[in-house]
């Protein structure tokens, strides 16, 4: 498939990807889709016969947010999906002038792209075996490095979703409780040990009652499409704090997303089988087929004065519990999910240094320091850094992207 919209050969947004987002322009806002540089306004196309058919409400389209739009069901969604697809490419039915000259088109520089969900409920999940180990070993005992449950369950806790912004928000950096080395008393201030979590947010697109599980062999059709997330942590915070209850302050400061949905329909191409599962799990945690994707992930950091440094080269497909092993965990007990809810993979790490997905980890607590080629070194963020992450998928030349998951450490609230 080629577009007629002009799409460079690195971009996230080719004619396979066909996201949905949310932009502002001058005032108004909207659903919209992503075509190289080019946005395309979905209640513009609405003024169109290219969703005739399809049982859309007035104004879906033209809301803040896109969650009345997922909650009409996936065979709505995927069906606007494919009309965008078929429309975009050469020969199709928007590839006309009188379209093209339009405001159903507008160049992505003219737009600021916002949070695009409303989310509700976020939970945050710890399935890299890779990751759990290495905070083990760090943390507790080497010997003993995985807790005795979390071979057997995905292990997650319920995080905070007020503070979830979208790429290019400003982080402030928290301030919090810690004990420092060999203190008697814990002390006030700003956190000494800001980090990243390089993760994964899926995004729930049909809600259940109270009650009602979700089993593993149905729990993709309550998966809309996934997002970059950067599960911002501040250790020093993190470690005092997190016996018994497990993280507080050291996380619900702040998480970044990107803006951009990236829809299963758009991840097919990239399932891949994940890692074997040993010991067995319980009936209700097995799964057929291949429930992981192949999506590469990094990380770099860029300094204010714009030295940059790739920290982690990393893959989802390293998770050891995949999305549907964690729907069909977190509602076994009868908990409900709502449209706009999100889960997080946690922190994805791969098997080598340079895949890990944490400064915690890529610097082991600190004894390890990354050198920036500006001559600085970096054990966590430091002011003035932004943090950037990037997904895409590649695979017999088709590539799709993620779009930017970036956020800028400004230094303590004011
Ligand atoms: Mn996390």
């Amino acid at each position: 498939m080629k577009s007629f919209v002009y799409v460079h050969e690195d971009s996230d947004f080719t004619i396979y990807n066909i996201p949905f987002g949310v932009f502002k322009k001058e005032g108004h806002h909207g659903v919209c889709t992503r075509i190289g540089d080019t946005i395309v306004d979905l209640h513009q196309c609405t003024t169109t016969t290219i969703f005739e058919g399809i049982e859309l409400p007035e104004g879906i389209f033209s809301q803040r947010y896109i969650n009345s739009f997922i909650s009409l069901g996936k065979k709505i969604t995927r069906e606007v999906r494919r009309r965008l697809q078929n429309g975009l490419v050469t020969g199709g039915f928007l590839d006309n002038d009188m379209f093209k000259e339009s405001t159903i088109f507008i160049s992505s520089d003219e737009v600021t792209m916002l949070l695009p969900v409303h989310i509700g409920d976020y939970t945050d999940f710890y399935s890299s075996r890779e990751h759990a180990t290495n905070v083990g070993i760090m943390f507790r005992d080497p010997a003993n490095a995985l807790l005795p449950n979390w071979l057997h369950l995905p292990v997650g806790y319920h995080g905070r979703a007020s503070s979830i912004v979208v790429s290019d928000t400003p982080i402030h950096r928290p301030s919090g409780q810690t004990m420092p080395e060999e203190a008697e008393k814990p002390v006030f201030g700003p956190s000494r040990q800001l980090d990243f979590e390089l993760e994964m947010g899926f995004i729930i697109g049909k809600e259940t009652p109270m009650g009602q599980t979700i089993s593993t062999d149905k729990a993709e059709e309550y998966i809309l499409g996934l997002m970059l997330f950067n599960d911002w942590s501040a250790r020093d915070i993190q470690k005092w704090e997190y016996v018994p209850l497990g993280p507080f302050l050291a996380k619900n400061f702040a998480s970044t997303i990107s803006p951009w949905i990236i829809t299963l329909e758009a991840l097919e191409p990239f399932r891949i089988s994940g890692p074997q599962q040993e010991p067995d799990v319980l009936p209700y945690l097995r799964y057929e087929g291949s429930k992981n994707y192949d999506i590469h992930l990094s990380v770099d950091i860029i300094t204010e004065s714009g030295a940059s440094k790739r920290v982690s080269t990393s893959n989802f497909k390293y998770m050891y519990w995949n999305m549907c092993q964690q729907l069909a965990h977190h509602t076994v007990n009868g908990c409900n999910v709502r449209v706009g809810d999100l889960m997080a993979s946690g922190t994805i790490s791969g098997t080598t240094p340079d895949a890990y997905g944490s400064m915690l980890e890529i610097c082991w607590k600190g004894t390890k320091p990354v050198q920036m080629p500006d001559g600085t070194e970096r054990k966590f963020i430091l002011d003035g850094d932004t943090v950037v992450m990037r997904g895409w998928c590649e695979k017999d030349g088709v590539r799709i992207g993620f779009g930017p998951c970036d956020g800028k450490v400004v230094g303590e609230w004011k």
